[in-house]
């Protein structure tokens, strides 16, 4: 309830940040270089931002708490046309809220990967534009769902998906 009386406050304030968990806030989800570049409002439902509510308890505020540093995402929700822009499929967990993008400076994606694989519940993680032969490479993706989360762990080179 607290959280939904903060929402409402937020969104009346015409969309004036809201804290979804202790350290990472709504604004960090929807910001959007793209969104702003095209004059587009990239603004959430209800639904999309408790995802992204989860997605932070669960994903985010653990591998903050983890490394010891402060990170923000890179890109969390994106509506529809954000999304095509960003030239992902209509069927991106960003659509949803379920899917952010983050680095941590100063630690390896693919050390951040292997943790999250080791230690969390999650539904995707995917090490994206990675390449074996450079650790920090790319960037992680993970989503999580309220139920049904399939622990899968993907790496793409920007040309094919392999497991790992
Ligand atoms: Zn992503």
């Amino acid at each position: 309830m607290v959280f939904f009386q903060h929402l409402m406050i937020g969104l009346n304030r015409n969309m004036a940040d809201v804290q979804l968990t202790d350290h990472f806030t709504l604004n960090e989800f929807t910001r959007s270089a793209l969104a702003l570049r095209h004059g587009l409002s990239n603004v959430p439902g209800v639904l999309e931002i408790t995802n992204m509510t989860r997605l932070a308890h669960h994903i985010l505020e653990p591998v903050r708490q983890n490394f010891g540093f402060a990170f923000s995402p890179s890109s969390g929700y994106r509506c529809g046309q954000v999304n095509a822009l960003a030239g992902s499929k209509p069927t991106s967990q960003h659509v949803t809220g379920h899917a952010v993008d983050f680095e941590i400076p100063t630690i390896a994606n693919r050390i951040l990967a292997d943790w999250i694989k080791a230690n969390l519940v999650f539904d995707q993680l995917i090490l994206e534009f990675h390449h074996a032969n450079d650790p920090k490479s790319g960037w992680v993706h993970c989503s999580y769902r309220q139920n049904h989360n399939r622990q899968s762990c993907l790496i793409f080179n920007g040309m094919n998906y392999k497991e790992f």
